[in-house]
C-alpha cells in the first residue's frame, strides 16, 4: 500500500513537473473571455508565445500547464480580441490636432473665438481649422464667409465641415487659389461638386466636395516631424480605447511612407490596413507591388469617393433633397472612373471600397460590384457608409456578397437633420444597419474619425440603444435598427478581420492567431444610459502596448 502512494505521489510530481515545463511569455488569467468565437466553451486563461495565443482554457488547466515570464491577473475582467475601427482618418485626425479644432463650436462666432485664439498663439501663414457643423449652431443652411473677411482680409484661412465634404474658404485664400479662373478654364472641375451663393446670387465662400480641388491643390501640409508626432499620440488614444487597428479609408503615396517611417523606427505598432486613394501614384504602386504587407501595415485596397455627404447636400440621392427641391446631388467620381477602377481592382487582387452615401450612389455602386461578382466570388469589395440604401436594394449586399461598412455614430449625430434632408420615406432605408446585417449576415463597424469620435463605447451605444450619449432620443432613433451588444462586438473584431482579409491573424481569441488583445477596465455591457469605459491592458502580438498600471 504504502508503495504504491509512493509511486502514484512519485507519478503525480513527474507529471505535474513535466507540464508546468511548458512555456510561455505571457499568461493571462483569471479572465473572462470574449473568444468572439462561435464556442461557447467558458474561457478563462490565455497562453501566449512569440505574439501568438498558444492555449485558452480553463483556469486551472492554463496555470497547471504553463510557467511564463509574465502573468496578467485580469481580476475577472472581460477580455476581448483589439477593436477594429473599420473606418477612421488617422492622417486626418492628425491634421485636425494641429489644426483650429471647430469639433463642437456651438455658434459662428464660437468658431472665430476659437481660430483668434489659435492664431494668437501659432500666429501661422496660412490658417487651416477643421470640424465645423452648423447643425449644431441650429442651422440648416451652410454658412457664409463675411464675418472671416472682416476678422482675417489678409492671411488665407481654410475651414472644413465635420465630414470633409465642404469647407469655408475667406476671400483672400479663393483670390490665392485662383479658384474662379481655373473652373472658367476647366468647366468639368465643378462636377462633382459645387460653389455654395447666397438669395442674392453672391459666392458665400462655401465649396463642396469637388468644388474644393483648386483650394486643396494650394493647400500647404504641416511638416512630417509634427504630423508623426500627433499621429503616435493618437495610437495612444487608441490603444486607451482598446483600439489595435484601423482600417485607414484612403492614403496618398506620401502618407503611405509617413506611416512606414513610423513602423520602421518601432513607433508605431497599431495594426493599420491602409486603402489607396486612386491616385496615378499609388495605381502605379498597386500594380508592382500587388496585395503588399510591411510588418503591421497590409495594403490591398483602393478608396474611392462614390458621391459627397448628406450635412453638406452632396450625397447622390435618386429622388430630389427633401429641402432642396431640384436637387439630386452627385456623384464625385465618374461612373467611367469607378469601371476603371474596378477592373484594376479585379486584375490585380485588390478589394473596392467604395464610400456610398445616398440611395442613387449606393445603387451605382452596387451595380459597379455585380459586374465584377461573377468573377470573384470572394472579393469582399465594401461600400464605405452605405447610409442611405432603397430598401429594394438592400439585397444586392446579400446577392453580391458586398460587405457594409458602417459608423453607427453617424446615425446618432445625423438624427437632428437626415429626416430634413431625406424626408418620411426614404428614412426607411437611412442608418438602416440591423437590415443590412440580416442580408449581408455580417457587418464591419467603424467611426470615421475624427468625423466622430474614435471612442468605440460610443459606437456600442450608438448601434445598441440608437441615442447620443445624452440619451436622445428615448427608445432610440429608428430602434428597429438596433443590432445587438454581441452583433457590435463582431462588427468591431471578426467581421472587420474579415472585411480586410485578416480573420487568419485578428478578430478573434484562437490559438494560432496573434495575441492581440484588450482587457477593459468595466464590463462590457450597453444600457440606456452611456457607459464610458476604457481599456486597462492593449495587447499587440503579446506585448503590452498600453497599460494603466
Ligand atoms: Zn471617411
Amino acid at each position: 500500500m504504502r508503495l504504491f502512494q509512493y509511486l502514484l505521489l512519485l507519478t503525480l510530481l513527474y507529471s505535474c513537473g513535466r507540464h508546468k515545463g511548458k512555456t510561455a511569455d505571457l499568461i493571462i488569467h483569471n479572465a473572462t473571455v470574449y473568444t468572439m468565437t462561435d464556442s461557447d466553451q467558458k474561457i478563462e486563461a490565455i497562453a501566449i508565445k512569440d505574439g501568438k495565443i498558444i492555449e485558452i482554457g480553463a483556469e486551472r488547466q492554463i496555470l497547471n500547464k504553463y510557467s511564463a515570464d509574465e502573468y496578467i491577473d485580469a481580476q475577472k475582467r472581460d477580455v476581448y480580441p483589439g477593436l477594429i475601427d473599420a473606418h477612421g482618418h488617422i492622417l486626418n485626425y492628425a491634421r485636425l490636432k494641429l489644426s483650429v479644432d471647430l469639433v463642437g463650436c456651438k455658434s459662428y462666432d464660437q468658431m472665430l473665438v476659437r481660430i483668434e485664439k489659435y492664431q494668437g498663439k501659432h500666429n501661422r501663414p496660412f490658417i487651416i481649422g477643421r470640424g465645423w457643423d452648423q447643425s449644431i449652431w441650429g442651422e440648416n443652411e451652410l454658412p457664409n464667409n463675411k464675418k472671416l473677411n472682416e476678422l482675417f482680409p489678409d492671411i488665407p484661412v481654410c475651414l472644413f465641415r465635420v465630414d470633409g465634404h465642404a469647407l469655408l474658404a475667406n476671400d483672400k485664400l479663393i483670390e490665392t487659389s485662383n479658384l474662379y479662373e481655373r473652373f472658367e478654364s476647366d468647366p468639368e472641375l465643378n462636377q462633382g461638386g459645387y460653389i455654395v451663393y447666397d438669395n442674392e446670387q453672391q459666392p458665400t465662400g462655401v465649396f463642396v466636395d469637388n468644388a474644393m480641388q483648386p483650394i486643396l491643390d494650394i493647400l500647404p501640409d504641416f511638416p512630417e516631424a509634427d504630423l508623426m508626432r500627433e499621429i503616435l499620440e493618437i495610437q495612444g488614444e487608441l490603444f486607451s480605447y482598446g483600439i489595435t487597428g484601423v482600417h485607414e479609408a484612403g492614403v496618398t503615396a506620401k502618407e503611405v511612407r509617413l506611416i512606414e517611417k513610423l513602423i520602421e523606427k518601432d513607433q508605431l505598432s497599431l495594426n493599420i490596413y491602409a486603402m489607396l486613394l486612386p491616385t496615378q501614384e499609388n495605381i502605379d504602386f498597386a500594380k508592382k507591388n500587388g496585395v503588399y504587407s510591411n510588418k503591421n501595415l497590409l495594403i490591398r485596397s483602393f478608396k474611392v469617393y462614390g458621391d459627397g455627404a448628406l450635412g453638406s447636400r452632396g450625397a447622390c440621392l435618386k429622388k430630389e433633397y427633401h429641402d432642396h427641391p431640384g436637387h439630386f446631388g452627385y456623384l464625385t467620381t465618374s461612373l467611367d472612373r469607378m469601371r476603371m477602377i474596378a477592373e484594376l481592382c479585379e486584375t490585380i487582387g485588390y478589394q473596392m471600397n467604395t464610400h456610398a452615401i445616398g440611395d442613387s450612389a449606393n445603387k451605382t455602386v452596387l451595380d459597379i460590384y455585380a459586374g465584377i461578382h461573377t468573377i470573384n466570388p470572394d472579393h469582399r469589395w465594401r461600400i464605405e457608409h452605405a447610409q442611405v440604401v432603397d430598401p429594394a436594394d438592400q439585397l444586392l449586399f446579400a446577392k453580391y456578397r458586398i460587405f457594409p461598412s458602417v459608423q453607427p455614430t453617424h446615425a446618432t449625430s445625423d438624427q437632428r437633420w437626415a429626416e430634413k434632408r431625406l424626408g418620411k420615406d426614404r428614412m426607411k432605408g437611412a442608418y438602416a444597419y440591423r437590415s443590412l446585417l440580416d442580408q449581408f449576415g455580417m457587418i464591419a463597424l467603424g467611426t470615421d474619425f475624427p468625423v466622430e469620435y474614435p471612442d468605440p463605447f460610443r459606437t456600442i451605444h450608438a448601434a445598441v440603444e440608437r441615442t447620443d450619449i445624452e440619451g436622445y432620443p428615448g427608445g432610440g432613433f429608428y430602434p428597429s435598427e438596433k443590432l445587438t451588444l454581441e452583433e457590435c462586438m463582431k462588427g468591431m473584431t471578426i467581421w472587420a478581420a474579415l472585411a480586410a482579409f485578416q480573420e487568419n491573424e485578428l478578430g478573434t481569441i484562437e490559438v494560432g492567431k496573434d495575441a492581440t488583445l484588450v482587457i477593459f477596465d468595466k464590463p462590457l455591457r450597453s444600457n440606456v444610459e452611456f457607459q464610458p469605459n476604457f481599456a486597462r491592458t492593449t495587447i499587440i502580438k503579446g506585448k503590452k502596448v498600453y497599460s494603466v498600471e
